[in-house]
C-alpha cells in the first residue's frame, strides 16, 4: 500500500533498525520506544488489523513472535516484557499495517502503570458472553 509508512520500510524506501527478516515478518526497533529495546514486528503483506489477518500468516507471525520476544528481553536484560497489538484508533492504532509491540519492561519501571479495573454489574457477563458468542 503506496501510502502506508511500513509498506515503506518493507521496501527499503525509508530507513529502520531491523531486527530480523524473512519471507513472511520484518521485526525492527520502534523509533518512538517507551523503553530500551521496544520491538515491533509486522507481517510483510499489508493488513490492517488482527481481525483482518489471515489465520495462516497470522499463525506465521506468531510461530516467530516467541522467539524475537525472548531475544529482545533477553538482550535487554529485562524483568518481563509486554506484547501489545493495537487495533482501530480507539485502541492507539495510529499506523494501519497490523503490527505487534515487544516491551522490554524491568521491575517498577511503572509503564501502564494504571490498570482502570471495574466489577462487572450483575447480569452483565451473561450478557456480553451471549453477544461475543453470537459474532465468532
Ligand atoms: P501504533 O500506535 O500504531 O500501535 O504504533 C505505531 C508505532 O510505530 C509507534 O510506536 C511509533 O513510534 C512507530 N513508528 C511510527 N513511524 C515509524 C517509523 O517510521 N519507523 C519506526 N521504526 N517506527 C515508527
Ligand atoms: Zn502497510
Amino acid at each position: 500500500m503506496s501510502s502506508c509508512i511500513f509498506c515503506k520500510i518493507l521496501a527499503g524506501e525509508i530507513p529502520a533498525a531491523k531486527i530480523y527478516e524473512d519471507d513472511v515478518v520484518l521485526a525492527f526497533l520502534d523509533i518512538g520506544p517507551i523503553s530500551d529495546g521496544h520491538t515491533l514486528m509486522m507481517p510483510r503483506q499489508h493488513i490492517e488489523t488482527l481481525h483482518d489477518c489471515p489465520s495462516d500468516i497470522l499463525g506465521q507471525i506468531c510461530s516467530r513472535l516467541g522467539k524475537i520476544a525472548g531475544a529482545v528481553a533477553k538482550a535487554m536484560n529485562s524483568d518481563g516484557y509486554n506484547v501489545l497489538c493495537n487495533n482501530g484508533g480507539a485502541a492507539g492504532q495510529v499506523v494501519e499495517h497490523l503490527h505487534f509491540h515487544i516491551i522490554p519492561r524491568k521491575t517498577g519501571d511503572k509503564l501502564f502503570h494504571h490498570w482502570p479495573s471495574y466489577k462487572y454489574r450483575q447480569g452483565q457477563t451473561e450478557d456480553i458472553v451471549t453477544s461475543i458468542k453470537k459474532n465468532l
